[in-house]
C-alpha cells in the first residue's frame, strides 16, 4: 500500500515535462534549431566565473573532511553570517546568523516555512499568478491554498479580494517578486497596503498573519524597476531565498530561510523551521556551495543577455499583437492567448514547434508562459512561428 495524494501527485503527468519530450521528438524529425522550447525555468547565463574558480580552488586545496564533511544542521556560521552581513548592509534589516537557516534552495525553504505554521485548518493565501508548486507544498503540510485571482492587466494585487479571503485560519500568504511568471515586481505602494491590511487584520484575529516572501528572482531586475526589501515594509515577512537564478546554480541546491529577529515570535518561528526541516530529511545544504558563498555572497549576476532576450521578446511580441505583462523581473514573459485560452494555445503553437506553458497551472488560463532563457538567435527566429500561431489563434478567439 502507498499513500494515496503522495501516489497521485508522482503519478501525475507534468506537462512541463511532457513538452520537453514532444520538444525532443520533434527535434529529430525538423532538427533542435526548429524547435523553439520556451518551457523550462533553467537560467541560460553561466554562473560568473569566481563562483566555479572559487568551488575549484576549495577541491584542490582544502581537507577533504573539511570540505566534505557535514555541516552543522542550521548551515555553517560563516555563510550564515556572510549572508546576514550582505542582507543588513542592503537593506539595513539588522539581519543575525543566528536568523539564517540553511536550505538546499528555496523549494525546501517554502516547504519548511509551510510545514512550521502549519495549524489545524490553516490557510495560506496566494496570489494569481502563483508558482504552481506551492499548491503542492501547502497541501503536503496539510494547509490548504488560498487563491487569490490575478489583476489583469497590471499583475499587482487585489487588494479586496484579500481582505474578502481572509480568515482567522489564515497563516500566512505567500508573495513571488520578480514574480514567476509575469515578471512582475510588486510596488512599494501594493506592499504597504498590503501590510497595512495584514496588520489590521491580524490584531482582529489575535494572531500575527505572516508574509512569505519567495525571492529566487531578486537579482533578476532591470531597468529602473526597484524590488522593494519585504521586511522593511512589513515586518512579520519571512523570506525564502535561492541562489539557483541569481547565480546560476539550480543543480547545486542553496538557499535559505531569513525570520527577522523582529518578526512576530521570531525564535519560535526559527526553531519550527529547524524542526521542519529535520522531520523532513533535511541534514546540512551541500557543505561545498556553502564554503563558496562565503566568499561568492556579494556576486550578482550579470543580466545583460538576459535583458537583451527580454526587450527583444517583449517588442516583437507586441508587434504582432500580442498582450504581455510589463517584464520588470525574473526571466519570463506572460502573454495573453490570442483565442483567450492558454491550453488551447498551446495545441496550435505546437504545430508550429513552439513550446509554452499554459497559464492555467499558475491560475490563470487566459495566459501563457515563456522563459527567455534562451540564446538570444533562438528568440529572434523563433519570431515567425510567435507570428504564425498568433494568426492562427485569432481566428478560435472566444
Ligand atoms: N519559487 C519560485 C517562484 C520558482 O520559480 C522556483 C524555481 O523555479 C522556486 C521557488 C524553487 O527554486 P529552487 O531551485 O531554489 O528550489
Amino acid at each position: 500500500m502507498v499513500n494515496k495524494s503522495m501516489y497521485e501527485l508522482g503519478a501525475k503527468p507534468n506537462k512541463i515535462r511532457e513538452l520537453f519530450e514532444f520538444g525532443k521528438a520533434r527535434a529529430k524529425v525538423v532538427g533542435p534549431e526548429n524547435v523553439f522550447d520556451y518551457t523550462l525555468g533553467n537560467p541560460s547565463i553561466p554562473a560568473p566565473a569566481i563562483v566555479n574558480e572559487t568551488a575549484i580552488r576549495f577541491l584542490q586545496e582544502m581537507d577533504s573532511k573539511q570540505l566534505h564533511g557535514y555541516t552543522s544542521n542550521i548551515g555553517d556560521e560563516p555563510a550564515r553570517a556572510a549572508i546576514a552581513a550582505d542582507l543588513d548592509q542592503r537593506f539595513g534589516c539588522g539581519a543575525k546568523a543566528s536568523e539564517i537557516f540553511i536550505t538546499c534552495g528555496a523549494a525546501p525553504a517554502l516547504t519548511a516555512i509551510l510545514r512550521a505554521l502549519a495549524v489545524e485548518n490553516g490557510e495560506i493565501m496566494v496570489i494569481a499568478p502563483y508558482f504552481m508548486e506551492y499548491k503542492f507544498f501547502a497541501e503536503a503540510a496539510g494547509e490548504k491554498l488560498v487563491e487569490v485571482s490575478a489583476d489583469i492587466p497590471d499583475f499587482q494585487i487585489r487588494l479586496e479580494e484579500v481582505r474578502e479571503k481572509l480568515t482567522p485560519n489564515t497563516q500566512a500568504l505567500i508573495l513571488n517578486s520578480p514574480n514567476n511568471p509575469a515578471g512582475t515586481v510588486y510596488t512599494r505602494e501594493t506592499l504597504e497596503a498590503l501590510g497595512a491590511l495584514l496588520t489590521e487584520k491580524g490584531e482582529e484575529y489575535g494572531h500575527p498573519i505572516y508574509i512569505i516572501a519567495d525571492e529566487p528572482y531578486r537579482e533578476l531586475v532591470y531597468g529602473d524597476a526597484v524590488v522593494p526589501f519585504i521586511p522593511n515594509v512589513y515586518p512579520n515577512t519571512i523570506v525564502c531565498y535561492s541562489y539557483s537564478k541569481s547565480l546560476s546554480l539550480p543543480g547545486e541546491r542553496l538557499g535559505y530561510v531569513y525570520v527577522p529577529g523582529f518578526c512576530a515570535d521570531s525564535p519560535m518561528v526559527y526553531a519550527a523551521v529547524a524542526g521542519a526541516s529535520r522531520g523532513s530529511g533535511h541534514v546540512c545544504a551541500p557543505s561545498i556551495w556553502q564554503k563558496v558563498i562565503v566568499e561568492c555572497v556579494k556576486t550578482r549576476p550579470d543580466l545583460e543577455s538576459y535583458d537583451r532576450n527580454r526587450r527583444a521578446l517583449y517588442e516583437g511580441l507586441k508587434d504582432i499583437g500580442y498582450t504581455v505583462a510589463k517584464p520588470d523581473g525574473a526571466f519570463y514573459l506572460f502573454v495573453e492567448a490570442p483565442n483567450g485560452d492558454g491550453d488551447a494555445f498551446l495545441e496550435i503553437s505546437k504545430q508550429h514547434d513552439l513550446l509554452v506553458v499554459p497559464g492555467a497551472g499558475f491560475g490563470c488560463p487566459s495566459y501563457f508562459r515563456v522563459c527567455y532563457a534562451l540564446d538570444y538567435d533562438t528568440i529572434i527566429r523563433s519570431l515567425p512561428a510567435f507570428k504564425a500561431a498568433y494568426e492562427e489563434a485569432k481566428k478560435e478567439e472566444k
